[in-house]
């Protein structure tokens, strides 16, 4: 990565703006369901306390649309980070203004303050320069670890850094050197996994991998797109007619680098409870639907996953919430988990499935960006990335 970061300040006495992505599933009570972007941020700010700066952390949460909702404050957070520091965190009521300043001019070296959600602003989001300003006031130096926001250029993730030296965090400068590697410099075979539901969302990760790859393992819904534009029966299958043609071109140009499933779980219905079994792809039956990969796919995948020495993965194999179709995902992910290949895991669906199937910790790197993993993939430049100080 050739950005600056933290350990290129120094930081005593200084103040760091801190953009993290404390982003957070909450229950009906607010209550955190998983921490790990809170985890995940731990080395920075510990960092930043430990060589003596004002620690001024900000995030957004949810969807507020610029107004005030008590329901998306960041007061769970703070109160998580607290616990997981060892150490008080003085959460504020606001995220501008002459209130967040006074606080930020009294606090002292090694003190932790968080603001709170940057989106009850509409301004962030517009990345008014204004509001951009604003937040500025409140650091000497900003410093970028929201991986997960930095395909956004809002006010603090890409305007806030045109008033200050703008730096990486260590989970921004993990992320983009993991996935940096993979795309420019993998060492191979370098396989890569596609699934999800919809084809339209990943045509530009399926263009960029297929010139940087050397096998495209297909997977998940938009496998669909793909038997449709072969002239396959898909039955009911969730299909993308604006995205056949698309599928043909990529077919004519892909050669055998494009895999994709031999077999599949097909259903008469979407639900958990639907009658279900398995059939060759060529084999399906209108009134039926494609929701899994099925066995001899997994087998096959699995054989070209144990050879790879880089693999990433984006998007389930199937309908991986319910347990009938489950089985092609976590098949996947065990033999990902199983190889001894560097793994990346992109997009969020992915994540949970791997979590799921309680293999998390025998994967490489899981990105704790969806959107803007998949961005990365797609090969474009990220602004908040883009907005970071190069190295000299
Ligand atoms: P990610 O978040 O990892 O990028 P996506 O959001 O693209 O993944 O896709 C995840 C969703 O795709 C899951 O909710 C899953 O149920 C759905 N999906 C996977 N396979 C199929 C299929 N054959 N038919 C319908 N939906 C599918
Ligand atoms: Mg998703």
């Amino acid at each position: 990565m050739n950005k600056k970061t933290v350990q290129d300040i120094d930081w005593s006495g200084k103040r760091a703006l801190v953009r993290c992505d404390f982003n957070v599933p909450l229950d009906e009570s607010q209550r955190i369901t998983d921490d790990r972007r809170i985890t995940e941020a731990l080395p920075t700010i510990r960092y930043l306390v430990d060589h003596g700066a004002v620690v001024v952390l900000c995030s957004h949460l949810g969807r507020p649309k610029g107004a005030v909702s008590d329901k998306l404050r960041l007061t769970p957070v703070a109160e998580r980070l607290g616990k997981l520091l060892g150490k008080s965190v003085h959460k504020l009521d606001d995220s501008i203004g002459p209130d967040v300043e006074a606080a930020v001019r009294g606090a002292k070296p090694g003190d932790v303050l968080l603001l709170e959600n940057l989106r009850f602003y509409a301004q962030e989001e517009k990345n008014d320069p204004a509001h951009a300003e604003a937040l500025a006031r409140l650091g000497d130096v900003y410093v970028n670890d929201a991986f997960g926001a930095a395909h956004r250029a809002h006010a603090s993730t890409a305007g806030v850094a045109a008033h200050l030296p703008a730096v990486a965090g260590f989970l921004m400068q993990k992320e983009l050197d993991f996935l940096g590697a993979a795309l420019e410099n993998p060492e191979r075979p370098f396989v890569a996994i596609l699934g999800g539901a919809k084809i339209s969302d990943k045509i530009g990760v399926v263009e960029n991998l297929l010139a940087k790859a050397d096998s495209l393992l297909i997977g998940g819904g938009m496998a669909n797109t793909f038997f449709q534009a072969q002239g396959l029966e898909v039955g009911d299958s969730l299909v993308e007619a604006d995205a056949v043609d698309t599928a043909k071109q990529i077919l004519g140009r892909a050669g055998d680098k494009l895999v994709l499933p031999i077999d599949a779980v097909v259903a008469d219905r979407f639900a958990a409870d639907a009658e279900h079994k398995v059939v060759d792809v060529d084999q399906v039956q209108p009134g039926w639907r494609i929701l899994d990969i099925g066995p001899n796919t997994v087998d096959l995948y699995e054989d070209r996953i144990a050879k790879a020495k880089t693999v990433v993965w984006n998007g389930p194999m199937g309908v991986f919430e319910m347990d009938p179709f489950a089985e092609g995902t976590f098949g996947v992910a065990r033999a990902v988990a199983r190889s001894s290949a560097t793994s990346i895991i992109g997009g969020g669906d992915s994540a949970a499935a791997v979590e799921k199937a309680g293999l998390a910790d025998d994967i490489t790197h899981i990105s704790t960006g969806g959107g803007a993993s998949l961005e990365f993939l797609e090969g474009k430049e990220l602004p908040g990335v883009a907005a970071l100080d190069d190295k000299e």
